[in-house]
């Protein structure tokens, strides 16, 4: 069975010679002292971290699972051992505030790690990204002395954030949540309710858990305007910052069996008048929040991304090695009974689907990291709204359109292997079961979509897209005098045009009729995504051709990286024609039967 390799080849090619990440951090004063040597090292290390202490546990972690008993969660063997040896190595701490013990990394380089922490074991990721995900609320929304007491025992790793959300009745609709929130005398609050599905809710692998908790006040206004979130410590925390030896009344009512992430302790979390403490303003919860999920959202589209990986170098080391039938143009190895599987055609149609979206997507989120990096040090107010804007565009899309293509590639690599692909042997099964979820949670698919269409484009009038359009142009601009490039740019220009009418149709019809905006949302976000997988290979076709001209060593890479961009532009790209018909079909048929003919 192939083990997981970290893609560093891949990684370091995007990182220098499409996103040139060195020059960005040097043109921001926080990040300037971040050199290539440094990224690469950073990323070398990340790399033996997630082949050599996550992947070996990865497969032993989904057949254990977590077990209950009592309210005590018990991860499975070896994870422990993981988390502390991650924690020591100082992973906890990578992006968070250095004036609280972090190291303060831009997320380019920490998202690149998430990757391959989910590709080498989905479930021991989550304990980790939940926790820098809650850190970073904290470290922009709370008191300096919510964040001097915990985020520096957070950046060590040895409590652990968590993200309540959902109760059992409000899941998308948090406006309808119940936990209540009740003013102490001293300045903190009292916290009842109980919430659902809380991941990493409890377990044994830090000494304390922090839970941010959406909850109301008495006298909150109705809906999402009067959530507001605080500050849940499992176990009390003294005025010297230390655990008290108290409990503040938080337990874990039970976990729930799943399909995927069987190793990630998802749990009913009950509040039975515990201590809180305000995290930012009251009633401001959910937009504080959105900080959280921003983030996360992020690390889903990576999800499927680093699954998509995994699977794709079992399924190509596979396809080399196993033989059957004799390729259609004669036999490639007539001394033997059979030929590898690889020279079939449709093979190959599911290992390049495979890896023209991997890359794609790897692509799309570290052009999304990089505007989270910009919205957050750059010094000029203006690039710091213009990548804000973008990451806002770009957030539903890439969680969306990235779990999905991970999925689907997850399940290619399964076909590739045939029945070998459907037993739990080989690993494939497994990713297709782990990949799964990150369609739906942090907020399902179908709503990223409704997000992007709605809020992101009809609302706001196309705005956001405009400022994509304009890197897009940009982009354009430094290649037009690139002989090569000709036919690559012509491409990217009729995607754009195209992106661009079709929102300026639905956006016209949503005026009329208020069904559209919902019935286009889908295919909307897909043509989007995969707009955007375009920009991104011409963007890497470039930086090919560029790199290829300069240097010779990697000629074969970055061959084999034109090859797959035309595969892309010549089989993946032209969906795109067939989502435009779908959004112009409009509401009609989606809306013409009644309750009762379902
Ligand atoms: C393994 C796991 C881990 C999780 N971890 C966490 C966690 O750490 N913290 C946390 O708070 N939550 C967590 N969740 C909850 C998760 O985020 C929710 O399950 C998810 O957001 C969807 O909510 P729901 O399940 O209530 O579905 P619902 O909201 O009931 O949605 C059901 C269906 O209706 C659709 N739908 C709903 N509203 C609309 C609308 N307005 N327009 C169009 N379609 C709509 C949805 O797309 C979906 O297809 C987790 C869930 C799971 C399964």
């Amino acid at each position: 069975m192939t083990s997981y390799r970290a893609p560093l080849k891949d990684i370091e090619f995007l990182m220098r010679d499409v996103f040139d990440a060195e020059k960005l951090f040097a043109s921001m004063p926080d990040t300037e002292e971040v050199t290539e040597d440094l990224i690469l090292a950073i990323l070398e290390e990340a790399g033996k971290i997630s082949e050599r202490l996550l992947g070996p546990i990865n497969q032993s972690g989904d057949e254990q699972g977590c077990q209950f008993n009592d309210g005590v969660v018990t991860t499975p063997a070896g994870f422990k051992e993981a988390y502390k040896a991650y924690s020591e190595g100082g992973w906890s701490s990578l992006t968070g505030d250095t004036d609280f013990g972090g190291q303060g990394m831009p997320k380019m380089l920490s998202s690149m790690f998430e990757e391959m922490a989910f590709a080498a074991n989905s479930s021991f990721a989550l304990y980790t990204i939940l926790n820098t995900g809650a850190t970073l609320t904290l470290s922009q929304h709370g008191s300096e002395e919510l964040k001097q007491t915990y985020l520096p025992k957070m950046y060590e790793g040895r409590w652990t954030g968590t993200m309540c959300l959902t109760e059992s009745h409000a899941g998308t609709d948090l406006g309808m949540i119940k936990s209540r929130a009740v003013p102490g005398e001293d300045g903190s609050y009292t916290i009842t309710g109980t919430k659902i599905f809380i991941t990493a809710g409890e377990h044994d692998l830090s000494e304390n858990i922090i839970h941010l908790v959406l909850a109301k006040l008495p006298d909150a206004p109705a809906g999402p305007r009067g959530i507001s979130l605080f500050l849940v410590p499992k176990l009390a925390v003294g005025n010297d910052g230390e655990l008290n030896g108290e409990l503040n009344n938080v337990s874990c009512g039970s976990i729930e069996h799943k399909m995927g992430i069987r190793a990630s302790a998802t749990c009913v979390m009950n509040f039975d008048q515990s201590r809180g403490f305000l995290v930012g303003e009251l009633n401001k919860g959910l937009s504080h929040m959105f900080t959280m999920m921003n983030y996360e959202r992020l690390s889903m589209g990576l999800q499927g991304n680093g699954l998509a990986e995994s699977s794709y170098q079992v399924a190509a080391a596979y396809a080399k090695d196993r033989v059957q039938g004799r390729a259609p143009s004669g036999a490639l190895k007539p001394e033997a009974n059979a030929d590898p599987i690889l020279v079939h055609p449709d093979v190959r149609r599911m290992l390049l689907t495979m890896r023209a979206n991997i890359l794609g997507g790897r692509a799309l989120s570290l052009y999304v990291a990089s505007q989270l990096d910009q919205s957050r040090f750059h010094p000029d107010e203006q690039k710091r709204k213009k990548a804000a804007d973008l990451v806002a565009l770009l957030i539903p899309v890439q969680k969306a359109y990235c779990s999905d293509r991970g999925f689907d590639s997850c399940v290619l690599g399964q076909q590739v292997l045939g029945g070998h692909g459907y037993v739990a042997e080989w690993g494939l099964e497994q990713n297709v079961r782990d990949a799964r979820i990150a369609q739906i949670y942090e907020g399902t698919n179908g709503v990223q979509a409704l997000d992007l269409m709605g809020r992101k484009t009809v609302r706001c009038n196309g705005e956001l897209l405009a400022v994509l359009v304009s890197e897009i142009e940009d982009f354009q601009q430094s290649q037009k005098s690139v002989d090569a490039m000709q036919s690559y740019l012509q491409i990217l220009e009729q995607t754009k045009v195209h992106l661009v009418e079709t929102t300026e149709k639905i956006i016209a019809s949503s005026e009329s009729n208020p069904d559209e905006v919902g019935a286009a949302s889908y295919a909307y976000m897909e043509l989007m995504g995969l707009s955007l997988f375009c920009f991104m290979w011409v963007r890497m076709i470039a930086a090919a051709l560029n790199t290829r001209e300069e240097s010779s060593s990697d000629k074969d890479y970055l061959d084999s990286l034109i090859k797959t961009g035309d595969f892309f532009f010549a089989r993946l790209l032209p969906k795109g024609h067939a989502l435009a018909a779908e959004i112009s079909a409009g509401s009609g048929t989606l809306m013409a039967m009644t309750a009762e003919q379902f």
